[in-house]
């Protein structure tokens, strides 16, 4: 049976007028979904018996449940079980501004990036959609908090889990949905490129990020398999194409790693890349993993990259540090696949 978080308001309305059912009935549906978060059928008390059977028939309303919960200041950190036994983390990062969630695409990840502990394991499966939705309706229930953003830099590359991506921005957007504004959502890429010129024609404002995190293939190549499939050239085409289309700035995150990519050279090299560009530069501080070959950058050596792209004319900001305590920082989320239990 399908979860019926997994649904598009569209979708719903396809599914109902297959069966000549009035489509506004979609609305309705949604309402006790996303708004009063009822949990079973027989609570949807404004549609008529045979209708409530025939999605009882179809649909499950599946919840995600809570296995772990961790709390630091500023963030928490959620272990999530699905379904099918496998776990998946969120992470809820408290700002002065509202309330941030952090969502993983995938159970594992394939790019096997060489400093990023979620893709130590390789993907066991993509999640869908309510898979994702059902990460938020959790923590808004469980923490009793209002999500006010959303970024997909959890486990997994959401780009290698594309449609399943496109349906879960569509349904935390829809105002009949979660109703969270696109201009709060983003993504964050490895950089498959044919996915980000895709995106480029997807009609919602959603924030594109760009893990680059090298100047030059060279660098890329070592630390970013997929490098050897989309190198740089190819990559900076891509976003390029996806400004000019969408007229969106695009932010390029870059991982401060001691002695790898944060050498003053590395930075002339990067400003060179981004010049002209309608991109800003986020300066990533490495949190530690058991990739122990990679440490994070001195104080010195961050504030030295970060004034030789600011007085380039690179728009460039150093993401704050959360969540470190807890293990809920980026790149320090695991999955943990149901029959790979350590
Ligand atoms: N797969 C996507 C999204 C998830 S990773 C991507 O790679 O973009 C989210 C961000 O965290 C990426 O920029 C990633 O490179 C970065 N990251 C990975 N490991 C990290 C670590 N240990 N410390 C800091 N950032 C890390
Ligand atoms: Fe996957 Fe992103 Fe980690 Fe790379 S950085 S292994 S793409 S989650």
């Amino acid at each position: 049976m399908t979860n019926i978080y997994d649904l598009t308001r569209d979708e719903l309305i396809s599914w109902l007028e297959e069966r000549k059912i009035k489509s506004f009935k979609a609305i309705q549906i949604y309402e006790w979904l996303y708004i009063h978060r009822v949990k079973s059928f027989e609570e949807m008390t404004n549609l008529k018996k045979e209708l409530i059977e025939e999605l009882k028939a179809n649909f499950t309303i599946e919840e995600l449940s809570v296995v772990v919960k961790q709390e630091s200041q500023t963030a928490l950190k959620y272990l999530f079980k699905l379904s099918d036994d496998n776990s998946i983390e969120a992470v809820v990062m408290k700002h002065d501004y509202g309330i941030s969630v952090c969502v993983s695409s995938q159970i594992g990840c394939n790019m096997g990036c060489a400093f990023c502990e979620s893709g130590r394991l390789k993907k066991i499966r993509d999640l869908l959609p309510g898979e994702i939705v059902g990460q938020l309706m959790k923590i808004e229930e469980d923490a009793k908090i209002k999500i006010n953003s959303v970024v997909i830099m959890g486990i997994g590359e959401p780009f290698d889990n594309y449609d399943n991506i496109i349906r879960f921005l569509k349904i935390i957007n829809d105002p009949k949905g979660m109703a969270i504004g696109a201009r709060h959502i983003t993504v964050s890429t490895s950089g498959l490129v044919p996915k980000i010129r895709e995106f480029a024609e997807f009609p919602l404002q959603i924030n594109l990020a760009l893990s680059l995190h090298a100047p030059n293939d060279l660098l890329r190549n070592k630390i970013m398999k997929i490098n050897k499939v989309y190198n740089i050239d190819t990559l900076i085409d891509a976003i390029q194409y996806y400004i000019a289309k969408t007229n969106r700035r695009v932010t390029i995150e870059y991982v401060m790693l001691n002695g790898i990519n944060d050498s003053k050279e590395c930075a002339y090299e990067l400003v060179k890349l981004l010049k002209g560009m309608n991109v800003y530069v986020n300066l990533i501080p490495y949190n530690e993993t058991s990739h122990l070959e990679f440490k994070k950058s001195s104080q010195k050596r961050k504030d030295e990259f970060f004034e030789i792209l600011n007085k380039n004319g690179i728009t460039v900001t150093v993401r704050r540090e959360f969540g470190c305590a807890i293990d809920a920082a980026c790149g320090q989320l695991r999955a943990l696949g149901g029959a790979h239990k350590e």
